[in-house]
């Protein structure tokens, strides 16, 4: 199982324009809503965002992989694109030394078994590790992002495209549907 935070769904495909009438293109510090679907070239899909919640990211503060974020710069609302995104632009090589045992508690009652993945919060905020052992107290967990190493080919669907409010900027995250609720 997967432990996820969830945003409310959005209640319909808003689609935003300037105030001229045109369709506003990504750039630096627009709000960005988008589903997503995630595979290693020739597998199975790993991850899709169409079986919960569109997205909602800031561009340009480090809210995504900067290969998808690259890739959106310039698209507009009801684009759809494919790419093919190498570790160093996703998630990063794997790295040895990032096992870590952590107390059984933080998992609540959720049932654990090796090879699951998890999400659980941490001092960088929430972070998906894999479970490698189940003890009677401790879990020990590799911290390695599950897509690390990886080469990923996304399919992307942009759904919106509107500016920051100067709010967002401050805080370097998208507030209402799919963001941070506070
Ligand atoms: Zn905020």
């Amino acid at each position: 199982m997967r432990v996820q935070i969830h945003g409310p769904s959005l209640p319909e495909r808003a689609h935003y324009v300037d105030k001229l009438g045109l369709k506003m293109k990504i750039e630096k510090n627009s709000v960005v809503h988008f589903h997503y679907s995630v595979a290693e070239p020739g597998q199975a899909q790993l991850e899709s965002s169409y079986d919960r919640d569109a997205m909602a990211i800031l561009i340009g503060h480090g809210n995504i992989i900067p290969g998808l974020e690259d890739a959106m710069m310039g698209r507009e609302a009801g684009e759809k694109f494919s790419i093919t995104v190498t570790p160093d632009q996703a998630y990063g090589e794997r790295q040895d030394g990032l096992n870590q045992r952590v107390p059984r508690k933080h998992f609540k009652n959720t049932k654990i078994a090796p090879g699951m993945q998890v999400v659980l919060p941490t001092s960088m905020g929430p972070r998906p590790m894999t479970v490698l052992k189940v003890g009677i107290s401790t879990v020990d967990v590799d911290l390695n992002h599950p897509m690390a190493g990886k080469t990923l080919d996304f399919s992307t669907e942009i759904l919106s495209v509107r500016e920051a409010t100067a709010e967002e900027l401050e805080h370097g995250h998208v507030h209402g549907d799919g963001g941070v609720q506070h």
